[in-house]
């Protein structure tokens, strides 16, 4: 039973290696996949990089070279949902490709063979994960320090959950994110990898969660701060977060 954990970024990464006390490194396809345990859980953590591409070969490589059961993805994404807004969390539940456009062949947005649009989250693993967000969420004051609160404004962090687009497009225009917005009314949040994970999880049966840090919206201003963000935020939310699911009995 491995547990596979995926960030997109390093320093997110990084935030969930610190708290494995026993890792070891293997390298395949140019990838690090750092192999230990956490609270008695078998993991394997490692960076997808980032894109629809990237992420589908690091889930193949999980479930055919790591036996990974379960894969969980933390990273950050733009807020597309109204009131979805910076520093809130959002969890999957399912995920679609904007980008996906084989008409007039199939409908717009439908995964061409599989007749679907949209590839749901596993149920279970969804709910566990956000019974963790939101606890870590009621208590972000202790997990981020009060002067990141106040720097970043996180007084009520919100937790969302539903519809996480992706495709291969950092989102940084308001037209664009109004385009997403009419196209997708349900749409929560976008990012770059969780539809082609989701894709990969649902041929191979193995379930999959994701878990998505609020770090902008999606708008002209969504590459204001990004870095010092995840830092500073997403990455002790994704630690801690991840610490209190697995610590649990
Ligand atoms: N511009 C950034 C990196 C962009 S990649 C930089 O300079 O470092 C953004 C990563 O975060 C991707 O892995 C994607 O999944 C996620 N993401 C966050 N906000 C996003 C947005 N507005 N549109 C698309 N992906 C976003």
């Amino acid at each position: 039973m491995t547990l596979a954990i995926v960030a997109a970024l390093h320093e997110e990464l990084a935030a969930v290696l610190d708290l494995l006390p026993d890792e070891r490194k293997t390298v395949v396809a140019g990838r690090e996949f750092w192999v230990g345990h956490l609270h008695g859980h078998e993991v394997v953590a490692v960076l997808s990089r980032i894109g629809k591409v990237a992420a589908a070969t690091t889930a193949t490589l999980l479930i055919e070279r790591f036996q990974a059961s379960r894969i969980v993805f933390t990273g950050v994404a733009g807020g597309l949902g109204e009131g979805v807004r910076v520093g809130d969390v959002v969890v999957a539940r399912q995920f679609a490709q904007h980008d996906m456009d084989a008409s007039p062949l199939f409908p717009r947005h439908e995964v061409p063979l599989y007749g679907l649009t949209r590839f749901a989250t596993d149920a279970a693993l969804s709910d566990e994960l956000a019974r963790a967000a939101a606890a870590m969420l009621a208590d972000a004051p202790r997990t981020l320090g009060e002067d990141t609160v106040r720097e970043f404004n996180l007084h009520s962090p919100a937790l969302h959950q539903g519809l996480v687009l992706s495709g291969d497009r950092f989102v940084a225009t308001a037209t664009e994110s109004d385009a997403l917005r009419r196209d997708w009314p349900d749409a929560l949040a976008v990012e770059m990898e969780g539809a082609a994970i989701a894709q990969v999880c649902f041929d191979a049966g193995v379930p999959f969660a994701a878990v998505r840090t609020v770090s902008d919206r999606a708008d002209d201003a969504a590459h204001v701060d990004f870095v010092r963000f995840i830092r500073a935020v997403a990455s002790r939310y994704s630690a801690a977060l991840i610490d209190a699911w697995l610590r649990r009995p």
